[in-house]
Formats: structure tokens, sequence, C-alpha cells
């Protein structure tokens, strides 16, 4: 089959690989329709993440049909149409029993590298390198499905697979992002970032009752995107985002404030950005967390800060001073995608929110390598590539 394979520091390649075949009773193999690149797919192609290897297929955004089930998994059957969820999760252990499916004890063979890292480990995910399981991923025609009886769900033919496609990541996540902000009817929620991650918190805030979402970021074309979900917004390279934040709230701060960057954040005019960058690159802290600093900062006394961006170590001049002194409380997770796949489905199903109006680009998965170019560069206005094979 043809998949999409890391083949060195900011570069991949569409090569001919073996299929996958059924390994394990629980395993299907799901013939990929529709596939997307992540914003944290970037950081596994930047090289920021460890344990990437050449010949490692990226992916854990996927949908398509069934076309082999292993003797296990009961629920699925040869040509059912699904949507896959990134975190592989068993369904039995603790933290899969308490919903915090990204949590999973069971589905990361490599759990001792993890381990090393994280102080215990996390699920396995799709594509994400060796630390979460080293699966192969879904930039590719075919995918092996683990726990095939728990993941997956399916959808009807009256969906088009751009309305359902996200539902294996970004929307859930942003959703999840928004949901642990406890939002109160009249609450302020500021996003940083307006990728797509932050597209869909600044669309779920609103979802969840929030009276005014701001959105944080430098490309123009994407704060459009934001306000067409409903957002105000700031580009932090025209104005200064702890003032302004401050004005638009009465002095008090945004009643919640979510990290939807990450661990590569920009803020060109600062000196700590400098810090971080040299930091960074010469391997002595894995994080650029200005965006997360700045949440802190910003929040009012009491706030919600929920971290849904990606983290992989550890990061200096954490503002642990401001958490404490100001009764913070600070929420955060890969999402737990399993639990919110139904009710997300019936938001799209009923038309309050549209997930297409984040996709700038589909193309032939063929051009995956262009694909990962100009969604890192942000060029050609992009905000989200949807691959075919
Ligand atoms: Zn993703
Ligand atoms: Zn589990």
């Amino acid at each position: 089959m043809r998949a999409t394979v890391y083949s060195g520091r900011n570069s991949v390649q569409v090569e001919n690989v073996p299929d996958p075949k059924i390994l394990n009773r629980r395993d299907a193999i799901v013939k990929i329709t529709s596939t997307a690149i992540c914003g944290s797919d970037l950081h596994l192609y930047d090289g920021y993440v460890p344990e990437v290897k050449k010949g490692d297929i990226f992916g854990h955004e996927f949908m398509g049909e069934v076309v082999e089930v292993g003797p296990d998994v009961g629920n699925l059957a040869v040509g059912d149409r699904v949507v896959v969820p990134f975190p592989i999760a068993c369904g039995n252990c603790t933290s899969c029993r308490n919903g915090l499916w990204s949590a999973c004890e069971n589905s990361n063979p490599n759990a001792n590298m993890a381990e090393k890292v994280w102080g215990h480990s996390s699920c396995g995910i799709f594509g994400y390198s060796h630390l979460t399981g080293g699966y192969a991923g879904g930039q590719a025609e075919y995918a092996r499905v683990p726990f095939a009886d728990v993941g997956p769900l399916k959808v009807d033919d009256d969906l088009t697979d751009e309305q359902v496609l996200f539902l294996t990541d970004v929307f859930p996540t942003g959703y999840m992002g928004a949901e642990l902000c406890d939002i109160q009817g009249g609450d302020i929620v500021a996003v940083w970032g307006a990728g797509p991650v932050g597209l869909f918190a600044v669309a779920s805030a609103y979802l969840l009752g929030a009276e005014q979402v701001i959105c944080i970021d430098r490309f123009e074309y994407r704060l459009a995107k934001a306000r067409e979900a409903g957002a105000v917004t700031l580009n932090y390279e025209q104005v200064d985002i702890v003032d302004a934040l401050r004005e638009m709230t009465g002095g008090r701060g945004p009643d919640a404030c979510i990290d939807a960057v990450g661990m590569e954040a920009h803020h060109p005019t600062t000196a700590i950005h400098a810090y971080d960058r040299v930091k960074q690159a010469t391997r002595q802290e894995t994080e650029r967390p200005h965006a997360l600093r700045e949440a802190i900062m910003t929040v009012r006394n009491g706030g919600i800060v929920s971290v849904v961006g990606v983290y992989g170590g550890l990061m200096d001049k954490f503002p642990m001073g401001s958490v404490v002194n100001r009764s913070l409380t600070i929420k955060a997770g890969q999402c737990h995608v399993h639990k919110y796949l139904k009710p997300l489905l019936e938001h799209i199903r009923s038309g309050d929110i549209d997930p297409t109006w984040i996709i700038s680009h589909t193309l032939p998965l063929d051009e995956a390598p262009h694909g990962y170019e100009i969604f890192k560069h942000k060029q050609e206005e992009c905000t989200k590539v949807v691959l075919k094979p």
C-alpha cells in the first residue's frame, strides 16, 4: 500500500510499504477514505518529539471502510463505515472504565519508554512515535486498528467524510478544551491558537454557553476563521495580549483561558522567546511555553487554565507563583475522544456546527509532502489539509 512515512527532519515521503495484517483477535483493518494532517504531526515532522524513526507511518486522524475484522470484534462488520479515535484504548482498564481513554493503561507496548519521560505511560496513539507505541498511522491506504471493538464509531452515509473526519481528534480536542473551563453563563473565554484545535475550542465554548470568546494568533487568515466562529480576535504581533485582555475584561482577566498552541509557541518580540528557542534547540527544554505562560498570567483570580496543546516533556520559567497566589486551576489532557464521539456526532447531525469550515486543502495522498510543507509554513492560507488515499 501507499503510506506517508517519516524520512528525516522536516521530510516525509509517500512510499510503498507492506499492507497491515490482523495481529490480534480484537483488531480490524480499515481501508482509508479520508485522513488529515494535524498540528501535532508537525511536532513529529520538526523532530521535536523523541523516538520518531525513519520509515514510521504518520497520521492519527483517519476514517474509512472496515475490510477485515478479528474474531473478537463483534460490533463491526466488513463494509461498515467508521471514524477512528486517535487514542488507542482497551476499554477494560481502570482509566478506560473511568472515561480517561487517552490514559489507557494497556495500549502502549512501549510503556517503559514513556514512564521514563512522564512517570507513568499514556495510551498508545496511531502514528505518533515509539513513545506512544510505535503504531503505524493512518495517512495511508489501510490501517490496523487495535481494540476495534472499543474505538471506531460507525457513521451513516448521509454525512460526508469531511463532516465527520474531525471527530477523530481536533473537534473533540477543542471541545474538551472548552469543557474543562466549566463555562458558566456570562463567561469570557480566551483561546490561544487559531489552528484547528483552537478554532474548535472557540466554537465549542459558544456551544457550552460562553458569553464571549477571544482568540489569539498572528496569522490574519486563521483569525478570520475564528471570527467566522464568532470570536473576537487579537493579533499578538499587533497588540500586547496582557494589556488587551485586561482592557476587554474590566481589568479582571478572562474567566478561563485555553492553550491550544502547545510546545512550539512563537513570540518574536520578546527576550523570553529567544531564551526558549535557544534552550529548545540545544535540547535543554522540550517546550517553548509562551502561550501557556501568558494564559496563566492573564486569567482572572480563581480562573481556569485549560491545556490541550501538545507538550512533550520539560519547560522552564513556569509561573507557579501566579497559580498558587491567585488560586488558579490548571486542567489538561490528551483528549478522551471515545466519550465525545456520539454527543459531537449529534451536534454535527443537528447542524449546531459544520466542521468542514476549517478545511483549506484537499489533496491526493501522494501530495502529503506538499501538505506538510504548506501547513507547517502557513502557506496558501492553509488551515487544515485533508488527504484522499
Ligand atoms: Zn490530531
Ligand atoms: Zn484501557
